[in-house]
Order: structure tokens, then sequence, then C-alpha cells
């Protein structure tokens, strides 16, 4: 009977046309092992020969084994199904439910209705519904969409199987390198002791560094090598050794694993395409920041670093970093300015940026970023040289109290850092041997006749054996440990010198990276303002306290040159009485010296009367003298000297005895004379006629 009503929907125009029938698993494990869903989905031909339909109008469609029926994208079956239904050469569409055909509901709509136009059947295991028919398209409708919703059940009830086993910590990842799970299915230190020291030797030293890079440098230095243990395509955890990279270091500095905690969520992906749409790209995977990660198991297993340390650790990548908008001091760099990347402004809060004056010699704070972003005026700039010594003072008084201790430590760590190097170099030796070993004994096992496969083997083995031998040589070529560790007598001379640590921090072998990194631990930032006279420095220490100081401003170069005022005001009393060159020698003779640091010259004391407006002699008689006369009219000794025909000393002699009516400014300074032409008379002596070339001249 059922048969029946079935047959009825059942024309002899869809018999004309072809039955299709639609086959397809969803994954190829089902594909292998649900053999007897596949066996009753190819069954579906003989319900459509039951139906009338003839076998060679029966085509099965099969080519989407394996594929999901979420989407019609990458279902060629599917698709060409669909054109098939389309072109209106299709009677039926046979498929074992509507689920088969398509889990997206657009998907499902879209083939009905076409269908419907066509005057398609659509037949499962349970009946004939034609799409012409209105209560037959409600059912199908309802069964398309039970089919979407049966997916997203399946589909939630994993992922809710999923996230239950992450909270609990239980969801198993491969983890990463250095880690391993035991037999237990508990995560613990990787049993490789080669691995494990590597990965320790990279915590270690970003933890001296404070850097990634500096990480870097110091596997390259010593030729050391990081491993990476490699799964799937059948290498079952196989480990190989590479040269650490810059992106390895932060791989393994970002991953909280080796801290010891279980993290689920650590990235998002978000598919770049609507549902059903053929995905262009596999979609974005983003890092999701750690206050946001959703499940969070602090202490879940054995860590390499305690969770503290990698939180810190994560605060000073972040700090390296060298965005300039962003609230991060970057990396210590070689530069000699020693506030780089924590100096703010301190008028409008933002960061100052270095700029290095001279070739590099003198360092430079400046606000430029409105000037930079908003072409504004560059807030403020000043000299960097005084300001960093002031705060390295500082720094150094902080300091003083934990000398002995600092000291301690870094013996410590350099001795710690020096034995971990060495067992480094000492357990690569060893997996090499290891390697040689594994080599000779498969030679060895090979049977002799088999000449090709011994070849190779023998090949194998030499190259192991040259890899130790020059391994070895690298070996006996580093220094020692003991001439690295420091000896007791020299750790008590270097001691000493710790105690003053002022001497150690202005060595010339002190880097100035070191410097930096110093400051960096116990200053968080420097504010710097300009005044008039001095600039604010304002320290903040990690601890939150703040010290200020005032530093002198640096002197603009006019006024490094300018000549003191002190100067200039004797110059302005010596005027009075005297010429410009004797000023220059009374100067001259007390020792003072111009604004460029030279002794005076007629020409500069003229020069500085110019600028200054002093006018030589009396306030009152401001007038132009005579040369060798000053405005009180009293004469020079030299023009004396002419006058009266005599020697300038013979001029002193008659003012001392008081022959002349002289007077003097100083002790030493000389003579002025007051002369009338009664005493010229009186005193003059007769001319006396020499046959010199300048008594010629001057008779002329
Ligand atoms: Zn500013």
């Amino acid at each position: 009977m059922m048969m029946q009503s079935f047959a009825s929907k059942v024309r002899p125009d869809h018999l004309d046309r072809l039955a299709l029938v639609y086959v397809r698993q969803s994954t190829m494990i089902q594909v292998r092992e649900n053999i007897a869903s596949t066996a009753r989905q190819y069954d579906l031909t003989g319900r459509a020969r039951d139906l009338g339909w003839p076998l060679e109008r029966i085509q099965v469609i099969d080519q989407d084994q394996g594929h999901s029926g979420a989407s019609a994208a990458g279902r060629d079956g599917f698709q060409h199904l669909v054109a098939q239904v389309g072109l209106g050469r299709t009677g039926a569409v046979l498929s074992l439910e509507a689920s088969r055909l398509a889990r997206s509901c657009s998907d499902w709509y879209r083939l009905i209705e076409i269908c419907a136009l066509t005057n398609t059947l659509v037949i499962d295991e349970d009946g004939v519904y034609d799409p012409t028919q209105y209560s037959d398209r409600l059912l199908l409708g309802f069964l398309g969409t039970m089919s979407e919703a049966e997916l997203h059940l399946l589909r939630s009830r994993l992922l809710g199987g999923k996230l239950k086993k992450a909270s609990q910590g239980q969801l198993r990842f491969r983890p990463p390198t250095g880690l391993v799970y035991d037999l237990e299915g508990r995560i613990v230190f990787d049993p490789d002791e080669h691995v494990q020291q590597a990965i320790r030797l990279i915590l270690d030293l970003f933890e001296q560094s404070v850097s990634a890079l500096a990480v870097v440098q110091h596997f390259a230095d010593h030729h050391l090598q990081c491993p990476t243990r490699l799964w799937g395509r059948g290498r079952n955890g196989q480990v190989i050794w590479r040269p650490l990279s810059h992106s390895r270091v932060l791989a393994i500095l970002h991953n909280p694993e080796y801290a010891g905690a279980y993290v689920y969520g650590r990235t998002k992906t978000r598919l770049q395409c609507l549902p059903g749409e053929e995905p262009r790209v596999k979609g974005r995977t983003r890092q999701v920041r750690p206050e946001d990660w959703p499940f969070l198991i602090p202490g879940h297993h054995p860590g390499y670093i305690t969770w503290e340390q990698f939180q810190r650790n994560q605060r000073r990548l972040d700090d390296n970093r060298t965005s300039p908008d962003e609230d991060c001091r970057g990396a210590p760099r070689e530069g000699l300015a020693l506030l780089q990347g924590i100096v703010r402004c301190g008028r409008c809060g933002r960061r100052m940026s270095v700029r290095y004056l001279k070739n590099g010699s003198i360092p430079s704070y400046e606000c430029n970023s409105v000037h930079t972003h908003y072409a504004g005026k560059t807030c403020q700039s000043m000299r960097g040289d005084e300001i960093d010594a002031a705060v390295a003072q500082a720094l150094l008084e902080a300091m003083r109290p934990a000398q002995l201790e600092v000291s301690m430590a870094a013996f410590d760590q350099v001795a710690a850092q020096a034995r971990q190097l060495d067992r480094q170099w000492q357990l690569t030796l060893e997996r090499a041997r290891y390697e040689a070993e594994l080599a000779r004994r498969r030679f060895v096992a090979v049977e002799p006749e088999n000449r090709l496969v011994a070849r190779t083997l023998e090949r194998e083995w030499n190259e192991r054996l040259a890899e130790i031998e020059r391994m070895e040589r690298d070996a006996t070529l580093r220094p020692q440990l003991a001439s690295r560790l420091v000896d007791p007598a020299e750790q008590r001379r270097v001691l000493a010198l710790a105690q003053d640590l002022s001497k150690v921090w202005h060595a010339q072998t002190t880097p100035q990276t070191a410097r930096k990194q110093l400051l960096g631990y116990l200053i968080k930032d420097v504010t710097l303002c300009r005044g008039d006279t001095t600039i604010q420095v304002a320290i903040r220490w990690q601890t939150e306290a703040c010290t200020a100081l005032e530093v002198a401003r640096p002197k603009r170069s006019y006024e490094v040159r300018r000549t003191d005022p002190a100067v200039v005001a004797k110059i302005k009393i010596l005027a009075m009485e005297h010429t410009d060159r004797q000023i220059a020698s009374l100067l001259d003779q007390e020792g003072f010296r111009s604004g460029t640091g030279n002794r005076f010259t007629r020409n500069i004391i003229a020069q500085l009367r110019y600028c200054y407006s002093i006018i030589s002699g009396c306030p009152e008689a401001p007038a132009a003298c005579a040369e060798g006369y000053r405005a009180d009219g009293r004469c020079s000794a030299k023009t004396a000297a002419e006058m009266l025909n005599v020697n300038v000393s013979t001029i002193a002699d008659w003012c001392q005895s008081g022959t002349l009516d002289g007077i003097q400014s100083a002790p030493y300074a000389p003579w002025w004379i007051k002369l009338t032409p009664e005493i010229i008379a009186g005193l003059r002596k007769p001319i006396r006629r020499t046959w010199s070339r300048q008594s010629v001249s001057s008779e002329k």
C-alpha cells in the first residue's frame, strides 16, 4: 500500500529522465570502516529499479567520499548533481537521508527549489517526496533543518567535552620541546639531559641579559644549537639540532608551559568567510592576551621557571619593544645616552627621544613627538651629559648598601654561566659519540656480502667520527673552565674593587648596555623639565619612591665664550686712567683671561669697550685724547720720555724721587705724568745726533 502511494508520485516523465544516487561518507575513516552504511547507500540503486527506473538511467555519484556535508564547497559530486537537476535531465535524486545531501540549510533549500522548478523527485529510505507539492516541500524543509541542527548538536557536544577536559587540564596537546608526557600521561621534563640543559640555558641567559637577541648572540658566539622535537609524518619525537633563531627564543619565552602552567586557548582562529562559502584562506590565527586565556592552571606540571619569573619575562619582553607610541622602553643599546627609553618630558608627559650631537659624543634628550606627528614645535630639548652624570651619581648612592651582595651575586653568576656552557659542550660531545657508536654497530651488524648497504653505513660511520674529531678539536681550543672561573685571589681583588662601585661604573671596560641594564633594574623613569638656569630631574625608582635633583643648565655657546662680568667691571675702572694696551697688560699680570681663554690684547680690550660701551678716560670728559695722553692731561711715561729726550726708566726714577709729578694706579702700573712747559724747559736733555736710520727718518 505504502509502496503504491510512493509509486503514484513517480510518473512516466520522471522515469524518462535519470535517477541520481548520491553516496557520501564524511571522513575517510568512515569510508574505510563504516562499510555497512556505504553498502546501504549503494543499495539505493535497487530501490530506484523497484520504482521503475531502468538500470541504464540510474547513475551513482560517489565523488564526495570523505567530504563533510557542512558546505557544498569542495564537493564536486554534489555540485554536479545540482547542475544535472538544474538542466532538467533528472527525474529523481536518491539519498539515504537528507543529511547526506546537505547539512547546510542554504544548500538544501537551493536544491529543493531547483527540484521544484524542474519537477524532480527527492527519494530517501523512508519515502518519495515531490517538491512541487506543498506538504512534501514542508517536510523536506523540516528534514533539512533537522540535518543542520544535528550537525550543530554533534559539534557542540564534542566541543563541550573538549572544554570540560581542558578546564581540568586533561586535554592533551603536544608539549613544547623540553617537556614530554610520561607513561602515566603526566607532563615531565624531557629525559634527554642535553635537551633539558639547552632549554635551561636559554631561559637563564634571558634572565641575565634581558634581551632575546642577546641569547641568540650568546648561542652563536659559542657555536651552541637548539633542539626541536619533530612529530608527525613518521617522525615520532625525533630531536633535531639547529642554530637558535630569534623567533625560537621568543616562542620559548612566551610559552607558559615552561613555567609549569597548563593553558588552553592561547590562540584564536577566525574564519575569513561566511558559513557555506568556500574558504579562500585558512582563517586568521591571533594570539589571545594572557588575561583573556580561557583556561589557565599554574603549577600543573614541573616547570623550568616559576610562574612569577614567566610573568616578569613577559613584562621585560614588552618593555624591549621599540614602538615609540607605546609605553615600552626598548632593550638597552650601545649608545651613550644613559636614560635611553626611560626619559619623560616634564612638560607634556610624553616619552623623550634621544639624539646625538657632535658625532655621537654628546647625548641630547628631545620631546619631539608633537613635532613628528602634528608638525608642531619641539616641546623641549636639552643636553644630556650633565643629567646622565647626576642620575648615575644618585644611582651609585642608592647602590652603596647593596654593593657587597651585588658583587658576590655577580661572581656566582659568572661561575654558573661558565659551568652551564661547559655542560652543554660535554653533552653535545656525548651525543656525537653515541651516534658514532650507533653507526658502528649498524655497520658491524650488516652482512659483509651486502656491499652496497655496508658501503653506505661505513661512510656514515666515518662522517660521525670526523664530526667527533672536529668537536674535540674545538673543545681543546676553548679556554679551560678554571680560567673562566675567577680564582679566590682574584675574587678578593675584584671584591675590593667592587666596594668602589663608582670605579667599576666609570671604568672604560664597562659596556654602556650594562650600565643601562643596571639603571633599568632600579629606575622606572626619569622626568626632565628645563627651567631658566637649571634642569629639574625627577627620578622614579622601581619602588615608586621619587628623588628630585637639580642640574645646572649647560651654558649656551655664546655664554661659554662670554668674558667674565668681573673682568668687564675691572676694565670699566681701569679705562678711567689707562690705555687699552695698559689695561691688557695689567689684566694679564693679574692672571685674567678672555672668554675664549686667551691672553688679553689691546684689540680685545678695544672690542670689549666697544661692546660694553665703555668710554676711555673720565666720564665727564669723554672726548678722545691724543695718543699717549689721558683725559686729565697727564701723559704716559713713553710720551714724557720722548718729550724730555730721556729713557722711560729715567722718567720712572724721576717720578719715584719726586722730580716729576707722576701717579700710578697700582704698584707696578704705568706712570702718568703731569708736564708743564716750565718742567719741559728745565729737564729736557739736548738732542744727541746719531747717524742711525731711525734718527734720519725722524728728521725727515
Ligand atoms: Zn614635551
